[in-house]
């Protein structure tokens, strides 16, 4: 099959010819139909991410159409499905507790076995993948990614957003812009935060209530101002120190934070400010994934149009283009995201 590989940190992939995966008993071979460019594709990239390596192939926002399955599969030759960044196991106790995205025998295609920046992938723990609604297409389903999944998960079971509370959504790449369209749909207000003006635009005209750029105001107090005294609920879906100390500070009195971004540096040690934490009686929330099983609760509500997210895709590219979008994330990049729809250059 065709893959992108790493072959170098920070150098194009190669896209070569390498062997086909081997179909897991437990599990199926998808052929691609689409994958997420994504950030956390750019970590593994430069060499930050401690399981990517030379010689591995990225990609784990994906779908596909099965054309083999294992003997303990649990789908088809020919179904067509899209699959939560993390394989659970199934039958650990976090899997069986509903919370199968803290499974600690989960498997995430791309960090540590072969991702989808490739025509095939082995998918094992089948049970997680869930069948891709007809309406939808491949590019927007792939476009989900972690990062629609990561959202809803984040507001819904972490900070338990209600209606009529301020949200604010501190960077708004993928999992800011999906947060922001998830938590209108939630009828929450939503101040978004970035430092780029055409993505604060950007969310504006998809339904944001308010912009902060970080560059021109002072964080948290623009939004003490635009809020009220503060928001009820603040994302940081970035992992910098920055933006998670202007989260905690952008939020009022018993406050919920959410660390939706992955932490940077090889630690991801930070330094935050604790005395506002313990001062307002904030509440701190970590979140990853999203457990498989609340999957078709959110392609439902995609599909009954509850929340329209054709505007997280913004380009198709082919296998070899995904290089310069992982290039690109060195700086501040435009807005929405990028699928990779065609495997055969
Ligand atoms: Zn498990
Ligand atoms: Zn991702």
């Amino acid at each position: 099959m065709r893959a992108a590989v790493i072959r170098a940190f920070n150098e194009d992939l190669s896209i070569e010819t390498v062997p086909d995966p081997v179909c897991p008993e437990n599990g199926v071979v998808l052929k691609v139909e689409a994958c997420g460019v994504c950030r956390s594709d750019f970590h593994g990239w430069t060499g930050e991410h401690p399981k990517v390596k030379p010689g591995d192939i990225l990609g784990h926002e994906y779908c596909g159409t099965v054309v083999e399955a294992g003997a303990q599969a649990k789908h088809k030759v020919g179904a067509r499905l899209i699959a939560p960044f993390i394989l659970a196991c199934g039958s650990c106790p976090a899997c069986q507790t509903g919370v199968s995205n803290t499974c600690a025998s989960q498997i995430v295609p791309g960090f540590g076995t072969p991702g989808a920046y490739a025509e095939l992938v082995a998918v094992p723990f089948d049970h997680n993948l869930v069948p891709l609604p007809e309406s939808m297409t491949p590019a927007l389903a792939a476009g989900l990614g972690c990062r629609v999944t990561t959202a809803w998960h984040a507001l819904t079971d972490r900070a338990n957003v209600r209606a009529g509370e301020w949200v604010a959504i501190h960077g708004t790449g993928g999992i800011g812009l999906s947060a922001m369209l998830l938590a209108k749909m939630l009828g929450a207000q939503v101040v978004v935060v970035d430092v780029v003006d055409e993505k604060l635009e950007h969310a504006k005209s998809l339904g944001a209530d308010a912009a902060v750029n970080a560059i021109k105001e002072n964080v948290a107090s623009a939004i003490h101002d635009i809020t009220g005294g503060g928001a009820h609920v603040s994302i940081e879906a970035l992992g910098i120190e920055a933006t998670t100390n202007a989260s905690i500070d952008c939020l009022r009195i018993l406050g919920r934070h959410v660390q939706v971004g992955m932490p940077a540096g090889e630690t991801g040690m930070m330094t935050v400010n604790m005395r506002d934490i313990y001062g307002k009686q904030l509440s701190f929330f970590g979140t990853r994934g999203m457990p498989a099983w609340k999957y078709p609760t959110l392609l439902d509500m995609i599909e009954r149009g509850q929340v329209d997210i054709r505007p997280m895709v913004s380009r198709e590219v082919t296998l070899s283009g995904a290089s310069a979008e992982l290039a690109a994330m060195r700086g501040p990049t435009p807005p929405g995201t990028a699928v990779i729809t065609d495997f055969t250059q």
